[in-house]
């Protein structure tokens, strides 16, 4: 049987864990494959699988997350949302995933189907309005381990940074036993989330969500996805070396993974639970960071 996050919390920290997406064409389905194999050389504590917007891609999540559990040694966590879901429906795939032997689910509202992440949310007229009532519900459904979406520098929703964070643990309080964070490239602004939550007194680990910058383009579509800022500074630096020539390109590719670096290594110095890194279906930039990370003078070896 898989271990549970909760389980792989208690005995290894930092975790380290690798995020997909399923892909929409069969080429797409081929890199998918390619990366997950190489990543699951470097032995990582789980892998997670994000759900889609519609369609055929949520069946594609669920294939890859069952198919990790049976043909990989890898621990799978399957992204879940609320999006367009009525409560029969999710409790029919969390019944699904169980059967396949996944014991990890990522419980998430999502965001609104469509072009515009930002726009209004509106709830399935039988489905769940918030994270938290995801949470519970796939705790009344089996023994699962159950994680929830955490945001350094505030969800774009949330009004002020008291009530983003009173949500947050209300929401972990629902039965969470790990948050991952949205991508961001600031370790105070991971740090302030860290210390603002303890202050209430919620001691949910909280994994660091970090993606290496390949190229300039990713930048601007990270910020359109996310809601997320990027740091004005780091842009400048990543703009500086951009061009159209492969020495450009792999000069940019070569900060980002600088940058990665030192953020996790900052992270870790700070005691981080995890660090999970948003693959983008490839492998070599992670891997590069995490030999960096591994190989660091008094790092522990990682655990299997
Ligand atoms: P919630 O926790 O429900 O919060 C949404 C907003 O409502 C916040 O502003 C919160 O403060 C507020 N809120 C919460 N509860 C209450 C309440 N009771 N009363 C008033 N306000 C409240 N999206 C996908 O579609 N697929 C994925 O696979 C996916 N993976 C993700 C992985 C990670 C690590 C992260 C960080 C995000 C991911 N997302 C994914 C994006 C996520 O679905 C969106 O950011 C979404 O807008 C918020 O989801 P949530 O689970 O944080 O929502």
């Amino acid at each position: 049987m898989t271990r549970t996050v909760r389980e792989l919390l208690a005995t290894e920290r930092p975790t380290w864990s690798f995020e997909f997406f399923p892909a929409k064409t069969a080429e797409g389905e081929a890199q998918l494959w390619t990366a997950l194999r190489e990543l699951e050389r470097l032995r990582p504590s789980f892998v997670s699988v994000t759900y889609g917007a519609g369609g055929s891609t949520r069946e594609g999540t669920l294939a890859v997350t069952e198919r990790i559990a049976t043909e990989t040694t890898m621990t799978p966590l399957a992204h879940l949302t609320a999006v367009d879901h009525s409560i029969a429906e999710l409790r029919h795939i969390v019944s699904r995933l169980a059967a396949a032997g996944v014991r990890n689910v990522l419980a998430l509202r999502g965001d609104p189907p469509g072009a515009d992440p930002q726009a209004d949310w509106i709830a399935h007229p039988e489905g769940l309005q918030y994270a938290s009532e995801l949470v519970e519900l796939i705790r009344s459904i089996g023994d699962f381990s159950v994680g929830v979406a955490a945001f350094p520098e505030l969800h774009p929703r949330s009004p002020d940074p008291d009530s983003d964070v009173e949500q947050f643990v209300a929401k972990c309080r629902a039965g969470a036993d790990f948050a991952i964070t949205q991508m961001f490239f600031r370790a105070e602004d991971y740090l302030r989330l860290r210390d603002r939550v303890a202050a209430q007194g919620c001691e949910v680990p909280i994994l660091a969500g970090v993606m290496p910058v390949t190229n300039v383009r990713q930048i601007s579509r990270i910020v359109e996805l996310s809601g997320q800022a990027f740091p004005d500074d780091l842009m400048e630096r990543f703009t500086a070396l951009d061009g159209d020539r492969p020495e450009d390109k792999a000069a940019v590719r070569d900060l980002g993974v600088e940058v990665a670096t030192d953020l996790c290594g900052t992270l870790l110095d700070e005691g981080v639970p995890g660090i999970h890194f948003i693959t983008m279906n490839r492998s070599t930039a992670t891997r590069e960071v995490f030999t960096n990370l591994v190989g660091r003078p008094g790092d522990e070896p990682v655990s299997p």
